[in-house]
């Protein structure tokens, strides 16, 4: 079939200008962040020092900005919305060398033909502000109002002549989720600036100036992180690089809280990207990345920040050179910190402290705070990685379950041990031939057998367990077993329905980055499946309710975070299953015991017991073997005795 070709030319003609606006919000603005983005960054155009932005419903109903800068004055509001009239260049030249973040003289224009806008300001000489308003691209009379000096900008019903463009807007949780992301990039570049979000009438950050730019970073996100800092400091000829790149310790399952600013503007950049994971080869496992706030400074020529509609991309003039000025500082630094020391001496306060203790201080909304909405709970993610990096401490897989569980119902107990503790470890007897002894290794000495029981398993490397089978001799990886095992309980039980969630006693509130919340929370019903019941308690927490009894031993805020990273990055999957196959093996791999895990007897013992209940034991959930397996024939043959 082919396809019919016009038969008629028609004539080129000049587009007018309202199809022109539409064509370049099509390219700028995607979904109610970028808005912002284009907004806030007009405010810090303008010179202003204090700039509140206010959001409804995610920004799709509304969203208002104030600030304190130049403001506009009347005669030149209506150009403000006339696309390609900017008042930040005025020749081609001035486009390599831009100092500030708008130049394009678009965003207005594009926003106010899509919503319905009002803009007032006023400028500091002029008695009144002026009020101009534009419905889809049509623009009312200029009118006069009271108001301080400054810019008061109001989008309503984004989209609203659009509707391609407003079925692509996700929920309300997930648009508020972008927006506050994309607060948090200009906000986290412009620490001296008084910066405030509002969501529905609550105010999700209100951030006074700051000289000390690990505050700001610290209120976005968190005390690990800001514990976790470490300074970078390097000038090669005319490019300048400052910041901090964050301890290996403290790591993400993506790139996300990778923050880089160009001259002030935030930048995403493969090659340097690339260049970040480079400088933390070896100190971070595979599927890990590092967290760095950067700033990179250079005088404009040396960038070109024309080749991409929103500037998120920018080209440079010698990305090599800077690749490795970006590597070779951040290796140095490295080089000259002790990375174990540092993590292991001096853990900030709250992160040492319990579950429970934590549990109830944060259980509350907290009081005495001077930031009433920033709640900020220590990311407990590798508390025990921080007191010691790289010897996770041994597993007591028969403590008393976690203080986080209510007990159950009467005669009811907490199902949850990794798996089921032999009664008496010193006795299991079989008579099938399968391993009926546990083995004598402990803290890396043989002990002498109890009489007539024979060592049937050896830990070697902490990793591997190597036993003797019927048909010869086995090499089990401790962790790929661990999880098949895990993983297939865990399968089972949410097939079945079977999976047993408990209330938590003090529901656990977890921090998110920005705009994770709303990722989570959308997908509230895929984790009720997996025992996680969640619910929002406001700015970027959601507390953790109920959580799987078998997992009781595992740190909800710390699962709650992986699954976000998982979902963040296989959340568009379509079909439902498959995501929650990958949330079982994630959780699956969280929970099992690790390469350099020293077991004890007894969990040698119940990993090579459960074993022979796996319906394949032979691979981990991710498709590794978990077992070699050495006949005894191959055996007799290597040693030449056949
Ligand atoms: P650009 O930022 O690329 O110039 P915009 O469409 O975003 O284009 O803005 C058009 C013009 O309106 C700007 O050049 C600036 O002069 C003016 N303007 C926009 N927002 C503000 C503000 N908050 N305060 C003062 N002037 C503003
Ligand atoms: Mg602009």
């Amino acid at each position: 079939m082919s396809i019919a070709l016009p038969t008629k030319r028609n004539p080129i003609r000049a587009l007018p200008i309202s199809v022109i606006n539409r064509i370049a919000a099509g390219e700028v603005i995607e979904r109610p962040a970028s808005v912002v983005k284009e907004l806030l960054e007009n405010s810090v155009d303008a010179g202003a020092t204090k700039i509140e932005i206010a959001i409804e419903n995610g920004g799709i109903d509304l969203i208002r900005i104030c600030d304190n800068g130049c403001g506009i004055p009347r005669d030149e509001l209506m150009l403000a919305v006339t696309s390609h009239a900017t008042s930040k260049i005025t020749d081609a030249d001035e486009l390599f060398r831009v100092g500030t973040f708008g130049f394009r003289g678009e965003a207005l224009a594009s926003i106010a033909e899509i919503s319905q806008f009002t803009m007032r300001s006023r400028i500091e000489a002029a008695d009144c502000g002026y009020e101009l308003i534009v419905n889809g691209g049509i623009a009312e009379e200029i009118d006069v109002c009271g108001m301080p000096a400054g810019t008061i900008i109001e989008i309503r019903h984004l989209f609203y002549n659009t509707p391609v463009r407003r079925k692509f807007m996700r929920t309300a949780q997930t648009e508020r989720g972008h927006v506050a992301e994309a607060f948090t990039r200009v906000a986290l570049a412009n620490p001296d600036i008084h910066w405030t979000l509002v969501h529905n009438g609550q105010i999700q950050y209100d951030l006074p100036p700051v000289d000390d730019w690990t505050q700001r970073i610290s209120d976005f996100f968190g005390v690990e992180i800001a514990a976790g800092l470490i300074p970078i400091e390097n000038s090669a000829e005319e490019v300048h690089l400052s910041g901090y790149v964050v301890d290996p310790a403290v790591n993400r399952a993506n790139n996300r809280l990778q923050y880089l600013f160009l001259n002030g503007r935030y930048i995403r950049d493969r090659s340097l990207q690339h260049a970040l994971s480079e400088s933390y080869r070896g100190l971070l496992m595979t599927g890990r990345y590092p967290i760095v706030f950067l700033k990179m400074q250079m005088p404009p020529q040396l960038v070109d920040v024309n080749v991409h509609p929103a500037k998120l991309e920018v080209r440079f003039r010698d990305g090599g050179k800077l690749y490795s000025q970006l590597l070779g500082s951040i290796r140095n630094k490295f080089l000259s910190t002790d990375l174990t020391a540092k993590a292991g001496l001096n853990p900030p306060e709250r992160l040492i402290q319990s579950p429970e203790r934590r549990g109830l201080e944060d259980s509350g909304r907290p009081t005495g705070n001077d930031r009433p909405f920033q709640l900020q709970t220590p990311d407990s993610r590798s508390q025990e990685r921080l007191a010691f990096p790289h010897l996770p401490p041994a597993r007591d897989w028969t403590q008393a379950p976690s203080p986080h569980f209510q007990p159950g119902g009467p005669g009811t107990i907490p199902e949850f041990q990794p798996f089921p503790s032999f009664g008496n470890p010193a006795a299991p007897q079989s008579d099938s031939g399968k391993p009926i002894s546990v083995d004598h290794v402990d803290h890396g000495q043989v002990r002498p057998p109890d009489r007539g029981a024979r060592p049937l398993a050896l830990q070697v490397h902490n990793t591997y367990l190597i036993s003797e089978t019927e048909e010869g001799m086995v090499v089990i990886d401790q962790h790929a077993l661990h999880e098949r095992i895990i993983y297939e309980q865990l399968r089972e039980k949410v097939l079945g329905k079977k999976l047993e969630s408990q209330k938590l006693l003090v529901p656990e509130p977890v921090t998110l980055p920005p705009a994770d919340a709303g990722i989570v929370l959308e997908h509230a019903e895929l984790l009720q499946q997996l025992g996680i019941e969640i619910e929002p308690f406001g700015g970027d927490t959601v507390l953790v309710s109920a959580y799987p009894a078998m997992l009781a031993n595992q740190n909800p805020a710390e699962m709650l975070r992986s699954i976000v990273d998982l979902l963040m990055d296989e959340g568009r999957q379509v079909d439902q299953r498959d995501l929650v196959d990958a949330l079982l093996h994630m959780i699956s791999c969280k929970a099992a015991v690790k390469a350099g895990d020293r077991l004890t007897p007894e969990e040698i013992g119940e990993l090579l017991e459960y074993r022979n209940y796996c319906q394949d034991s032979h691979h981990c959930p991710h498709g590794r073997p978990t077992a070699l397996l050495f006949s005894r024939e191959e055996l007799d043959k290597r040693f030449k005795r056949i």
